[in-house]
């Protein structure tokens, strides 16, 4: 009776498999219509120097208006797509339109950074880094572009990864890493690579004004960072208080909804223009 069951379990857990690969078989089909069909825009989150003030940067996050199914979360398909080519199409779209607003917005005479998200295996895709060098001459120079990068599994070859970070920095592109003190190589990554930026993650950051751990754990971040001469950025910040420890500890810039959240093109210049008059 109870193998009987045991098989039932079984089969209810295959037929659960078999219904996730099928989402992400048809993820992976969908995406070359998305791109085609526009259903794929950006959000962009402001990144504050919080010595000055000033906004320093936007991150450019994606979201996928998809037919059916409605909002989907970058937590749901990117993950699903970093092991396949789809990721190489869905990261030059994501750069290329994120580099034409960042050129609108020097029109307007706004000088910011722009980040774009990038797994941190896909710096070894040579038709990306043929693409990159196609931008900075076709769409503008890339002195003001900073790729995240993001360590989701094992890396095997760092030393060429590290070559290829350093050709793209002789551009003017800056790296920081992503999510930084998650993941099962942060360290080795900090070790391994000319990294400009650490980007302390959120689930760390979000509450050092009541957790002491955390917020020793950050303080540590920071002083790795400080000490190997990184600029430190702190994401998920929700309050003034959390503000007022990070400046404190010696963090340079911060991001979270205290500020805003991340906004359309059209809705951040809208919130750029009131944050900047009021300062
Ligand atoms: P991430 O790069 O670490 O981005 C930070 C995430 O935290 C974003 O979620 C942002 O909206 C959210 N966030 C920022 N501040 C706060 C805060 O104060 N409170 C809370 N609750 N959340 C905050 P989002 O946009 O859902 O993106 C999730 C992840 O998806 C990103 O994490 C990134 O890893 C990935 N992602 C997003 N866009 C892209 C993309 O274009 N390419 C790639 N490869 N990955 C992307
Ligand atoms: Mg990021
Ligand atoms: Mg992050
Ligand atoms: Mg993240």
């Amino acid at each position: 009776r109870s193998a009987k069951k045991n098989l039932n379990h079984y089969e209810i857990y295959s037929e659960e498999m078999k219904t996730a690969s099928h989402k992400n078989f048809d993820l992976l089909c969908e995406i070359p219509r998305a791109i085609e069909k526009k259903e794929f825009y950006i959000l962009y989150h402001p990144k504050i120097d919080l010595y000055s003030g000033k906004v320093e940067g936007v991150e450019a996050l994606i979201r996928w208006d998809h037919p059916e199914r409605g909002a989907v979360s970058p937590d749901d398909f990117i993950p699903h797509i970093e092991q396949t080519a789809m990721i190489g199409k869905v990261t030059e779209w994501v750069l290329k339109t994120a580099l034409m607003d960042l050129k609108k917005m020097q029109l307007q005479g706004m000088d910011l950074r722009v980040s774009v998200n990038i797994p941190l295996n896909l710096l070894q895709n040579p038709k990306l880094t043929k693409t990159i060098k196609e931008y900075n001459k076709k769409i503008l120079p890339l002195d003001k572009l900073e790729f995240e990068i993001l360590e989701r599994g094992s890396v095997d070859d760092f030393k060429n990864t590290a070559i290829v970070m350093e050709s793209l920095k002789s551009m003017g592109i800056q790296f920081s890493l992503d999510d930084f003190g998650t993941g099962n190589s942060t360290l080795t990554c900090v070790q391994n690579l000319p990294l400009d930026i650490i980007k302390i993650d959120r689930t760390f950051v979000k509450d050092i004004e009541t957790n002491r751990k955390n917020k020793e754990l950050v303080r540590s971040c920071i002083n790795i960072g400080r000490a190997l001469d990184k600029k430190i950025v702190a994401e998920g910040v929700e309050s003034e208080e959390v503000i007022k420890i990070l400046k404190d500890m010696g963090c340079d810039c911060a991001q979270g909804y205290y500020f805003t959240k991340p906004l359309t093109y059209n809705k951040f210049l809208n919130w750029y223009k009131t944050y900047t008059d009021l300062r």
